[in-house]
């Protein structure tokens, strides 16, 4: 599933998908559990639902794999992520203090938002914590609807 609005899901699906893209793209329901402090079950029914929206295969008592839609749509959590908190560092935020700030809000930025803040800051190559990907999106000035 593309990330067609990157509105699509909510701020721990979120944390989710960024936390296993950060692994390889692999974990144990068990360690995101601990990992984030919630209950074993919580997480399982948050987990069907990204699999289900196709982003994750669940296999009970294995883990959990991303699909290449899910890696994909990583992508664009990251660069989401790096893009906003580019724009409060040049304001006069410290990196820690700007990715955290944008961690409290970024699952509400749109994706046309984000493609075209990156092409008015001229497609940053590297972010404060990690390297930013350019796609379709930034680079033709394509419209997701
Ligand atoms: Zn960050
Ligand atoms: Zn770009």
């Amino acid at each position: 599933m593309e990330p067609v609005e990157g509105l699509e899901l909510t701020p721990r699906k979120v944390e989710y998908l960024k936390y296993l893209a950060e692994r390889g793209g692999t974990a144990r329901t068990t360690e995101m559990a601990a990992h984030f402090g919630v209950d074993p079950s919580t997480i399982t029914k948050t987990i069907g639902e990204l699999a289900d929206a196709g982003y994750l295969l669940h296999t009970p008592y294995r883990g959990v794999t991303l699909t290449e839609e899910g890696k994909t749509y990583a992508e664009f959590l990251f660069k989401r992520h790096r893009i906003l908190s580019l724009v409060f560092v040049r304001n006069g935020l410290t990196d820690e203090e700007a990715c955290r700030e944008v961690s409290r809000f970024e699952s509400f930025i749109s994706r046309n938002t984000i493609d075209t803040m990156c092409r008015a800051m001229g497609h940053p190559q590297q972010g404060i914590c990690g390297a930013i990907t350019h796609d379709d999106g930034c680079l033709s000035g394509r419209k997701h609807s």
